[in-house]
């Protein structure tokens, strides 16, 4: 399925009111990029209520409706009018953009129809670059909402609504309903590949790969846990090869030659890039390892604060194995747990674990603080299966992201700019798990 096949029921619908010519269609181009609605400098352009699939970085697949200002007049007005109550009724999350500074009745009135279908409501004030500083709305105080102001002709204040739109989505959008139980189907055979060494807790399994089983029995498949050691033999011994493999990303090497070349192979931190994170975002920014040289600052992130070991995957093994191949000394600093800095400038990239200890809406706040600053953020077993030149292959069972890989490298080969997004939210991690 490409990035813009997501069934229409699956995508969020993201419905933007308000009357005619305060910016609506700039506003979504400005966040789309691209000129879905006919902007004009004259009222009442848009006809019809316009509808834009696209995947919205990092919320996911999205469908933006621009609709008519229902504050048209006569015969024309009224049917544009009809239109766009009906957006009403299918809106998940509702956009309402005033001008700076000019609140009214009518405002109030679309307010009202979202809080009557208590759908959440991102306000926005744009054409705030003609208005030094937009009187309060007592209406907005009253019901702790604070507008973000744009000036989406010049492209001002865009992060801040993408920002605005991740922290109203619905929880039950945000979170990824599964681990990997859609990369299978009943009946199906995973083998979980889970290193036990030094680095392994005592006595039990880690939270990713305890997480990871009982994902795939909620799904009627069938785990087989092995080491890596034994996984060649395991495979010799099915009557058919596995739907999937899964491995701890310190075996990638190991389990990648041991797994038929027909078989998908992924890693739990990858899974997991995909779970609590957004996998498109941290595929893109893997590709920064490209540009290091030595010299280079890397902030390493982990969620949680466990103790580290000897052999240590974020402090001895990804160091060891990104310096191998970029050939030069780094300069890498570790962050654990709620430490996160606000100001990233100074990293040229971020890894981060797979942050099993927080919600997705913790680590997608991460991940916009990371692209607002334009610093590319990467996640364990992303970088690791890069380093070692295996990332196609880890991508395998995400066409998605194979896709949003191949169009990222093309857009590095002709030097086409990043596509910024806006800051983060904080992370809620409780905290006592190894990896
Ligand atoms: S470092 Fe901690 S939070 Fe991150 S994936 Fe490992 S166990 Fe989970």
């Amino acid at each position: 399925m490409g990035l813009t096949d997501a069934p229409r029921g699956m995508r969020l619908h993201i419905g933007i009111f308000g009357r005619r010519n305060v910016g609506k269609s700039s506003l979504l181009n400005a966040i789309t990029r691209q000129d879905v609605s006919i902007v004009s400098d004259f009222a009442g352009t848009t006809t019809d209520p316009v509808e834009k699939p696209m995947e919205l970085l990092p919320l996911g697949p999205v469908l933006f409706i621009d609709t008519a200002g229902i504050d048209d007049v006569g015969v024309l007005g009224e049917l544009r009018a009809k239109k766009t109550t009906q957006v009403f009724d299918r809106t998940d999350l509702g956009v309402l953009v005033t001008e700076a500074g000019s609140w009214g009745e009518y405002e109030d009135g679309i307010l009202d129809e979202f809080l009557e279908r208590k759908a959440p409501v991102v306000v926005v004030f744009n054409k705030s670059d003609l208005v030094s500083k937009p009187a309060p709305v007592k209406r907005l105080q009253d019901l702790k909402i604070t507008p973000v102001l744009t000036a989406a002709s010049e492209g001002r204040g865009v992060l801040d609504f993408r920002q605005a739109l991740l922290d109203a989505a619905p929880p039950d959008f945000i979170d990824n309903p599964t681990i990997l139980g859609d990369l299978v189907n009943s009946g199906d055979l995973a083998v979980l590949v889970v290193p036990i060494d030094k680095e392994a807790p005592r006595g039990r399994l880690i939270l990713p790969q305890v997480q990871s089983i009982r994902d795939l029995m909620d799904s009627d498949a069938m785990a087989l846990v092995v080491k890596e050691r034994e996984l060649k033999n395991a495979i010799d011994r099915l009557k058919r090869p596995p739907k999937l493999v899964v491995t701890d990303s310190q075996a990638f090497l190991k389990v990648a030659a041991d797994t038929p070349p027909d078989v998908p192979l992924t890693s739990f931190s990858i899974l997991f890039s995909r779970f609590k994170g957004d996998l498109t975002s941290q595929v893109e920014g893997t590709l920064a390892v490209d540009d290091l040289k030595s010299g280079a600052r890397i902030l390493i992130a982990e969620a949680c604060s466990h103790h580290p070991i000897a052999e240590d995957i974020g402090r001895v093994k990804i160091p060891r194995w990104l310096t191998q191949y970029v050939g030069g000394k780094l300069n890498i600093e570790h962050m654990q747990g709620h430490d996160f800095p606000d100001d990233l400038s100074r990293w040229d990239l971020v890894i981060h674990c797979g942050a099993c200890t927080f919600n997705r809406r913790a680590m997608l706040g991460r991940i916009l603080r990371c692209r607002q600053q334009g610093v590319p953020i990467t996640n364990y077993g992303l970088v690791i299966a890069f380093s070692l030149g295996i990332f196609e292959r880890a991508l395998q069972p995400f066409p998605a992201a194979l896709e949003a890989m191949r169009a990222a490298q093309a857009r590095r080969a002709g030097h086409a700019p990043a596509e910024p997004v806006t800051a983060g939210l904080p992370p809620d991690a409780a905290v006592d798990d190894l990896c």
